[in-house]
């Protein structure tokens, strides 16, 4: 033993592979999953206990958050181009198709199982003390806008304003621009495409080391959000929008169960088990750090471990997160049942459902992958739908006790989102005969 070892063949730096046990050792030789439900619990806890007290542990959180969204846009640029350029001209239409096919589906079945929830569990409040509420902090964007802002109308732009979905759209243009220079005939063209691919492959590749070092300050990170999150809403949920929070959670669980447990199991023939065991990390990071973009490195790490094809997961994971939000759909499909029958005293007609179905899953795609976003796009629906919010309405009033509890609903729909773009990943990996059965042998 030792005889091909390479380095330094004395003293104790030999005894540990991993070098001399220092004092704070044991922190990174624990399990980071069970590091991140500890800092989970944790916050909850002392969030509960310690209530305004504990706020100043806030700066922990900002901390992971703004490390997360640091290089969230490299990354998503990174690798949607690697994403992009890596499959064929051909396949790319292929793969493009079945993704957004499933993203549009799910997340008009999320709005269905949310207004089915909001009718079943009839949440309602009595606005008497709060017609006076402004709930109006931020103008709907249109859907011709929201359209129209995807194509950047300038390069440097897509990276300044952080406007992901331009982002996006640069980024797939640009790698199919390179996977064309990849099989074209000339050979200059093809030694272009090729540098191109092996640099932005270069960055993509630092860009997951990054995330696996910032990962391990995701414990800490975890603790500060989540007790900050309780400390601040804590007595609120257990109070009159208890009934919707236990709607939206349990559509959110419906939807995990039926849609995703349906697709994995039944339609793809896949072990539930092996699925949900690489799931759980990207579902625990979409939860405490709220941000389905800022999940993107977590959940990539995931479609690898699942044996994804890195051509298929740096393509759909980057636009599911941004344009397949199930979990906010749920969230709008909840809250507009709600809003209709503290304000009108009574639930939607069908042709009313229709139209929220409609402008939901919309909404949804429209929904940035940021903590909070999705309150912003629930406008655009209660518009749709003829509850719009004015200032000083009862519309605005219910609207504005939504927001107050919206950070613990943004956790869980954050977390279905993420699982939904995982989800769909691995279907159509599966039914395109792209996935690596072997990482499903346990
Ligand atoms: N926070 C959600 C996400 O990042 C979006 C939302 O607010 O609904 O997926």
């Amino acid at each position: 033993m030792g005889k091909h070892r390479r380095g330094s063949n004395h003293g104790p730096k030999q005894t540990a592979k991993h070098g001399v046990k220092k004092w704070y050792s044991w922190y990174f030789d624990f399990n980071l999953l069970y590091r991140i439900l500890i800092g989970l619990v944790l916050g909850f806890i002392l969030g509960l206990v310690f209530k305004e007290k504990i706020l100043w542990i806030a700066p922990f959180g900002d901390l992971f958050v703004r490390l997360l969204k640091m290089i969230m846009m490299p990354i998503i640029l990174s690798t949607l181009i690697v994403g992009a350029s890596s499959v064929s001209p051909a396949n790319l239409g292929k793969v493009g198709i079945r993704v957004i096919v499933f993203y549009i589906l799910t997340s008009a079945v999320a709005v269905i199982i949310g207004l089915l929830m909001g009718t079943l569990f009839r949440p309602t409040a009595d606005l008497s003390g709060i017609v006076e509420a402004t709930g109006k902090e931020a103008a709907p964007p249109s859907i011709t806008q929201t359209l129209l802002n995807i194509i950047p109308t300038s390069v440097a732009q897509v990276v300044v304003n952080e406007s992901i979905l331009a982002v996006i759209f640069f980024a797939l243009v640009f790698g199919m621009g390179i996977s064309y220079l990849r099989v074209s005939p000339h050979e200059r063209l093809k030694k272009g495409g090729e540098v191109l691919y092996t640099f932005f492959d270069g960055i993509a590749e630092v860009m997951m080391l990054i995330i696996k070092g910032i990962m391990q300050y995701a414990p800490i990170g975890v603790l500060s959000l989540v007790a900050v999150v309780f400390a601040s809403n804590g007595p609120k949920v257990i109070g009159s929008l208890g009934l919707v929070t236990a709607a939206c959670f349990i559509g959110y669980a419906v939807h995990i169960i039926l849609v995703y447990g349906g697709l994995i199991a039944c339609y793809g023939g896949l072990s539930l088990r092996r699925y949900f065991k690489e799931a759980k990390n990207p579902f625990i990071t979409a939860f405490v750090t709220r941000s389905s973009n800022g999940t993107l490195p977590v959940s990539m790490q995931a479609a690898q471990n699942l044996g994804i094809p890195k051509d298929i997961y740096s393509f759909s994971l980057p636009l599911g997160a941004t344009l397949n939000m199930d979990g906010t759909a749920i969230y709008q499909g909840v809250c507009t049942v709600f809003i209709a029958l503290s304000v009108w005293g009574r639930a939607f007609s069908i042709p009313e459902m229709g139209i929220i179905v409609v402008t939901a899953t919309l909404a949804s795609i429209g929904t940035a992958g940021v903590p909070g976003a999705g309150a912003i796009m629930l406008l655009l629906v209660l518009d749709g739908v003829g509850l719009p919010v004015i200032a000083g309405s009862p519309v605005a009033g219910a609207y504005a006790m939504i927001l107050g509890i919206d950070a613990l609903l943004d956790m869980g729909r954050t977390a279905l989102n993420v699982t939904g773009d995982l989800s769909c990943t691995t279907v159509v990996a599966k039914k395109m005969g792209q996935l690596d059965m072997s990482k499903w042998k346990t």
